[in-house]
């Protein structure tokens, strides 16, 4: 970043004092995120922009006293963010009230498009509410062609359209699960480790010829058998061996409406309803559905937002 003039070094400096007096020293308060946002503003839109900045700076000023949320320092698109608030808030984004442990953590999910500021609405328990923004870096995904791919899969006839849909309906009432657990709290490792990525998230696909909607996932390039660990420990919410795009397929709920999804395995050895611990084999690696090769697909979901497994904290216990 350029160097801010001195008000706005000041501004963000001080923010940053608070972050430490107030949180664990990695983390940092919402508020840095918000001057983060007022400084870009400031630097991006000439006279307007400092307009803009100063009403940042007051608003800022005016909300000395009210919660504060521990947020990650950088929070990206496709992003999972575990933050914090005092208990006995509670917060919305999106319409959505957000799932809140007695420590006051709570999980949201930033998708690939989200635009650069979001806002939590918070309420606290006195009854008044305070909006909170949150500065989203913006990404630039990749352009990505493959080719050989069976072609039924990439133009499906209407028959397998509908069976398509239906397994899509199927998928999507598993990742509707908002359980209590808190399995994520302890990171996630990879599936299969040392693998070629061999795909990476939010990239737009152009599959053989045709463009296609983003990849939403990991790929991991191994043979055909590799043994698929679980990232995490969770519950498995859905085992199937058979789906057209995705062939093999099994979905992990972590807690709090986050879920792992594993594609195109050649072999599935769990079941719904089956309790899994952080690096048990759920299966193996193949290239069945709609697949050019063998590989380990890894996707990661908040409910329907669908995130970067790339970006997920490592495993601490
Ligand atoms: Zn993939």
């Amino acid at each position: 970043m350029n160097k801010p003039p001195i008000a706005n070094r000041d501004f963000i400096h001080s923010n940053h004092r608070a972050a430490h007096a107030t949180c664990n020293p990695d983390r940092y308060i919402a508020r840095v995120a918000f001057g983060l946002a007022a400084w870009r503003a400031f630097t991006r839109r000439g006279a307007s922009g400092r307009f803009i900045g100063a009403l940042f700076v007051a608003a800022l000023a005016t909300s000395a006293g009210a919660a504060t949320v521990e947020l990650p320092a950088d929070i990206q698109q496709g992003q999972l963010v575990i933050a914090r608030i005092a208990p006995g808030n509670e917060v919305e984004l999106d319409g959505r009230r957000l799932r809140m442990d007695t420590e006051g953590r709570f999980v949201f999910g930033v998708g690939r498009d989200a635009p650069a500021q979001i806002t939590l609405e918070v309420s606290h328990p006195d009854g008044s509410t305070e909006t909170v923004p949150v500065a989203i870096t913006q990404r630039e995904y990749r352009i990505e062609r493959v080719n050989g791919l069976p072609q039924h899969t990439v133009t499906p006839n209407p028959k397998i359209a509908a069976r398509i849909a239906r397994e899509q309906a199927a998928v999507g009432e598993a990742r509707k699960r908002d359980s209590d657990t808190e399995y994520f709290l302890h990171g996630f490792r990879r599936p299969v480790s040392g693998a070629r990525i061999s795909g990476v998230y939010g990239s737009q696909r152009i599959d053989n010829g045709s463009p296609k909607s983003p990849h939403m996932g990991l790929d991991m390039a191994v043979p055909t058998g590799t043994p698929v660990h679980a990232p995490a420990s969770g519950v498995v919410s859905f085992a199937r061996t058979d789906l057209v795009l995705t062939g093999g397929t099994v979905l992990i709920d972590h807690g709090f409406g986050l879920n792992s999804s594993f594609l195109h395995m050649s072999r599935v050895d769990v079941k719904v309803g089956d309790q899994v611990q952080r690096g048990e084999v759920i299966g193996a690696a193949g290239m069945t559905g709609r697949a050019s090769g063998p590989h380990v697909h890894w996707g990661f979901n908040w409910f329907d937002v669908r995130l970067d497994p790339a970006l997920l904290p490592k495993p601490h216990d």
